[in-house]
């Protein structure tokens, strides 16, 4: 099949999250099932391109914005075989300095023109290429428009004609929200300012909505994530326009990077291993101690937590937690960056309990690494979590996680319970409720049986031989691309 992904961020061109990683890895995966895959994403002043590698000048597209016809350079990067990235450039709108979407944490005031932009220069870029194409992946509210422009402006041409439309969900939290007077930016007919099978939401606009309802297929980034957001609760305002896709939502979920992403080759660590040879965990620990000037002794259990520090992953559980266990042997190593309220917190923690509790309030992806090796355990007791990548990283480490019982978590670690434990699916522990009881009593269960060493490396060897990898969600992607084209044989254009 011609796939062509389109996404605000791809790995390792320029990525703030999530997203970027999706972006990055899975059209090269696709690519190596035979697909030829063509990723669409702005130029922005941050992108990095390796200097090795070949750019090579791509057509020049022309786009109505507000009226003017506003053009964009284009060049193209060779990510894989088959597998090319096309960069859409444009000084005002992306050679910005600050972060990608904003600065100095504000969102930039002109997002919405932003990614119109991008969203109608990618498909008029893929009408240029002249490659037929079968399906435009498009992801999150900065893409969510090319799902709408491709229905209502593509459909009579060639090669996109046909295309069928699949949109991802990475994070309901971010919808691209933006007031009554951006809907004009968009270009879309006017009939499309409506709350039902349009783009209003409570009279101002969501671009996230127009992906999610005019998209042939929505999925999001685990099959868990995918039945809570039909939810009020974690639904952000918008389950029922979720409901109203029924079986047209679903989960597919994240792979990892299991090249950077494997203790056996992991070249950031202190001593590489693996499920049949373990005994370089025991070294990884003894120096992660070490860095973290916490006492070295390889029987008191360490664990680690990563991640931004941001109410979403839990960190307030994170204190008490360490308070109701003061009587046990037990450490913990922070590694995040975010909501200063937290640095604060675990500052204060750190020193006044310096022997069982360190911090580093930074970005430093090394140290996740030596982390997710030297730790035992691995704490994360998300409010929700739609895939999350850090159980999986600590699954392949044989870091045995603790973690809240909602999206991709519960998806991916299935609880001890010892009287089923020759069960070989049981890789961690599970807890329900968002609370600190429900954490320190899962939290208990891990410290209890880890003196039992035979259990607790069975428990560990369970989570570093199952397949993580990129490949296993592409073949997911891959029926889900044949099913939309299958489908759509026969039927007329346009419909
Ligand atoms: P989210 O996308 O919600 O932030 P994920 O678990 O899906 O959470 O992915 C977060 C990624 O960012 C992981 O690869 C994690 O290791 C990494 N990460 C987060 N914070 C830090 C940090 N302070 N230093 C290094 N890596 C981090």
């Amino acid at each position: 099949m011609n796939i062509a992904f389109i996404s605000s961020e791809v790995t390792p061109f320029a990525r703030t999250g999530g997203l970027g990683d999706v972006a990055g890895a899975l059209p090269r995966a696709l690519a190596a099932r035979g697909h030829t895959v063509s990723v669409i994403t702005p130029l922005y002043r941050s992108t990095t391109i390796d200097d090795a590698v070949p750019v090579s000048p791509g057509p020049v597209v022309s786009v109505p914005m507000k009226g003017i016809e506003t053009k964009a350079g284009t060049a193209a990067v060779e990510m894989a075989e088959k597998c090319t990235a096309y960069f859409i450039a444009h000084a005002h709108y992306f050679e910005r300095s600050g972060d990608l979407y904003g600065a100095a944490g504000k969102d930039f005031p002109d997002n919405c023109e932003r990614f119109t932009f991008f969203s109608k220069a990618a498909l008029e870029l893929l009408r240029r290429l002249d490659m037929p194409v079968d399906v435009v992946h498009c992801n999150d509210w900065q893409s969510a428009l090319a799902v709408i422009y491709l229905d209502l402006w593509y459909r009579q041409s060639t090669p996109l004609g046909a295309a069928r439309s699949v949109f991802t969900i990475h994070n309901l939290a971010y919808q691209g929200l933006f007031p009554r007077d951006a809907f004009e930016v968009t270009g879309l007919p006017a009939g499309l300012f409506a709350a039902e099978r349009g783009v209003e939401f409570y009279g101002g606009v969501n671009l996230l909505k127009g992906g999610i309802l005019f998209a042939d297929t929505v999925t999001t980034v685990s099959p868990t994530y995918a039945k809570e957001i039909t939810t009020g609760e974690a639904g952000f305002g918008l389950d029922g326009v979720l409901r109203s896709r029924g079986n047209e939502l679903t989960g597919i979920l994240n792979g990892i990077d299991a090249s950077e992403w494997d203790p056996a080759s992991d070249g950031a660590i202190p001593a590489r291993y693996s499920a049949q040879r373990i005994g370089g965990k025991r070294k990884c620990k003894r120096k992660l101690q070490e860095e973290c000037g916490l006492p070295v002794d390889g029987t008191v259990p360490l664990a680690g937590m990563i991640g931004r520090f941001a109410s979403q992953k839990g960190f307030d559980l994170v204190k008490p937690l360490v308070e109701r266990t003061a009587e046990l042997p037990v450490q913990f190593v922070i590694l995040g960056k975010g909501e200063k309220e937290y640095e604060r917190l675990f500052a204060d923690l750190a020193s006044a309990l310096p022997e069982r509790f360190s911090v580093h309030s930074r970005f430093d992806n090394d140290l996740a690494h030596r982390i997710e090796a030297g730790a035992d355990l691995f704490l994360m007791p998300s409010r929700y979590e739609p895939c999350g990548l850090n159980q999986m990283y600590s699954l392949r480490y044989g870091t045995v996680p603790v973690v809240r019982r909602t999206g991709g978590l519960a998806d991916t670690v299935v609880d001890y319970d010892p009287r089923l434990a020759a069960r070989e699916e049981s890789n961690g522990f599970v807890f329900d409720d968002f609370s600190v009881d429900a954490l320190e009593e899962a939290f208990r269960r891990a410290l209890d049986l880890y003196p039992n060493r035979r259990k607790w490396l069975a428990l560990a060897r369970n989570g570093m031989t199952r397949d993580w990898s990129w490949d296993r969600s592409a073949a997911a992607y891959e029926k889900l691309y044949r099913r939309l084209v299958s489908n759509a044989a026969g039927e007329p254009m346009g419909t």
